[in-house]
């Protein structure tokens, strides 16, 4: 391997060399050619999407000697020291680390003694930590900024910053990357450093990179340097199949095994985080998840599994232990509790594991499964300990049986060639497989051929919109009413109601239409005893308080459930 990191080897140089952030460069271009460059830039967007890269290609064009088109020569002495970092025109501060006000005064003292003739470049990295004091010295310099002098303010969290400070700048924001570029960046870069690495490598280094260029990056790295075996790789699924499955022995066997493989615990969580939050993505809004479209419709069954409080309470307790990690001995450790509460949530009295309860009842009264009533880990009958062994036990589930096709559904999504997508008690103790030919349509009739075939049947993304909504009611002779969990939700599923009605239509043998139902109170004509249970109330009543010390503000939730981000004291 080279002794340079893949990420500073292949960081863009130019503008034309950045990727997927073709606005930002378009505008900065077009600024340096016409010589109508600002005074003040706010770059914000996630880390690794090249915020301070491209502040440094901006302060190399401005100083370079022989600039084409706006972009930089990187030839002359002057883009030359920019890019070792020893130039005199480009400054640097982190205000993560170097936030006081006197860090700020210094710098700003500099910006007084420019060179006539040529530009200064101020970086400002994670601005947004500066304290009140810096803040107001910056906000000062950058009212009558010299007019030689060139400030990039560089943030992941631009809502901190103050409404005085970002109306002063030309605020520039850049996205994570697609994950087809980034896959086509990712391949380029392994042919081009000549490492020779299997294509499931570079969809590991995706997925974990979660559409930042620098994290896809190091990832690939990692994964290049244990010599592309995904056999390394950690299957996070497995941990999922724990929770959903209130398996705590499965869930811990798990760990010690990626412990085993050597991976530490804090990157475990970090990538279990970032897969669940991919699972609640791909029920909410599958566009945005950062996996191969294959993989789409894998992650909506397993998201559909363990429901969407569940995923969200899983969220929050991984992220809470992240933090409790800082300051434990033995992270591990943190990480183990955390799963044992999150494969117990019979023994949590907080409001989270309440609603995963509630929704796991919901679903298995939906779906007929007994499971529910089950204790929460199973038990070796000869030891009394629980059973270990995750996926050995796992296979030796009975597999659901896809359903005989009917002559309608010869189509080419044929269900019956469809992979089964529920394993587990649920799918043998359903209905037997649907006949077209006999009982009336209803809304359990409807539930069934949908769950035994005709979701399985979908295009990944119309599966995963529909699959976080359900059916509700059915109004003969021919119309079934489906329920999305929000309108904004219901108004994406609109967009393929008659795709979907014609294939429910064609595993009944008649014409089915479909409509959106939005109103939870709506009467229902056709309630069935499982529709009557699910639509019960909650007793307020019953619901236990958690002590307001334990109530997680809106902005600890969002950092916990969205990996990237990072929980920082502030220092006034
Ligand atoms: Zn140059």
């Amino acid at each position: 391997m080279a002794t340079q990191s893949l990420y500073r080897r292949y960081r863009p140089r130019r503008f034309a060399e950045l990727k997927g952030q073709e606005h930002v460069v378009r505008a900065l271009r077009e600024a340096v050619r016409t010589g109508r460059e600002g005074q003040a830039y706010l770059f914000s967007g996630p880390r690794g999407t090249g915020k301070t890269t491209t502040a440094r290609i901006l302060a190399k064009v401005l100083n370079c000697t022989a600039p084409v088109d706006g972009e930089p020569c990187c030839e002359c002495e002057s883009c030359v020291s920019v890019e070792r970092g020893t130039s005199y025109d480009v400054h640097e501060l982190d205000a993560a680390s170097n936030n006081s006000v006197e860090d700020v005064r210094s710098l700003i003292d500099k910006v007084s003694l420019a060179t006539p003739g040529r530009h200064k470049v101020y970086i400002l990295d994670e601005v947004h930590m500066l304290g009140p004091g810096a803040s107001a010295a910056l906000l000062k310099v950058l009212e009558e900024p010299p007019p030689h002098v060139v400030f990039v303010l560089a943030t992941t969290d631009p809502q901190r910053l103050k409404d005085t400070i970002r109306s002063r700048t030309q605020h520039l924001q850049f996205h994570l990357l697609p994950s087809d570029t980034l896959a086509e960046h990712l391949r380029w870069v392994a042919d081009d450093a000549g490492i020779d690495i299997d294509p499931s490598v570079i969809d590991a280094a995706l997925e974990q990179g979660g559409g930042s260029a620098r994290d896809s990056l190091s990832a690939l790295e990692l994964l290049a340097a244990t010599g592309g075996d995904v056999s390394d790789h950690i299957d996070l699924d497995e941990f999922v199949a724990a929770f959903t499955d209130s398996d705590t022995g499965r869930a811990l066997a798990a760990v010690a095994h990626a412990v085993s493989m050597g991976h530490d615990p804090r990157t475990l969580t970090e990538h279990l985080l970032r897969h669940l939050r991919n699972l609640f993505l791909s029920l909410m809004a599958p566009e945005l998840v950062q996996v191969r479209h294959d993989r789409l419709d894998e992650l909506a069954s397993l998201a559909r599994g363990l429901g969407a409080a569940g995923l969200v309470r899983s969220m929050e307790r991984l992220g809470q232990a992240l933090v409790e990690m800082r300051f434990a001995p033995d992270p591990r450790i943190m990480l183990e509790i955390s799963l044992v509460q999150l494969t117990r949530d019979d023994s949590g009295d907080d409001t989270a594991s309440l609603l995963a309860r509630l929704e796991r009842l919901e679903r298995a009264v939906r779906d007929g499964s007994p499971r529910a009533a089950e204790p929460a880990a199973p038990v070796d009958p000869e030891t009394g300990k629980a059973v270990l062994g995750g996926r050995a036990r796992r296979s030796s589930e009975p597999k659901a049986t896809p359903p005989a096709a009917t002559k309608e559904t010869a189509s080419p999504t044929t269900p019956a060639e469809a992979p089964p997508t529920e394993n587990g008690p649920e799918a043998t103790t359903a209905a037997p497989a649907p006949n077209a030919s006999e009982a009336p349509l209803d809304l359990r009739r409807v539930i069934e051929v949908w769950d035994a075939s005709v979701r399985a049947s979908l295009k990944p993304l119309v599966r995963a919109l529909f699959s976080a909504g359900e059916f509700v009611a059915f109004d003969p002779p021919s119309t079934a009413r489906f329920r999305a969990p929000n309108p904004a939700h219901g108004a994406r599923c609109a967009a393929h109601l008659s795709e979907v009605a014609a294939a429910l239509g064609r595993a009944v043998g008649s014409e089915v239409n479909i409509v959106l139902d939005d109103a939870p109170e709506a009467p229902t004509t056709a309630a069935s005893p499982a529709e009557e249970i699910t639509e019960e109330p909650v007793d307020p009543a019953e619901l236990v308080d958690v002590p307001p010390s334990d109530v997680p503000t809106a902005v600890d939730s969002i950092t916990r459930a969205f990996p990237g981000a990072q929980v920082v004291e502030r220092t006034d």
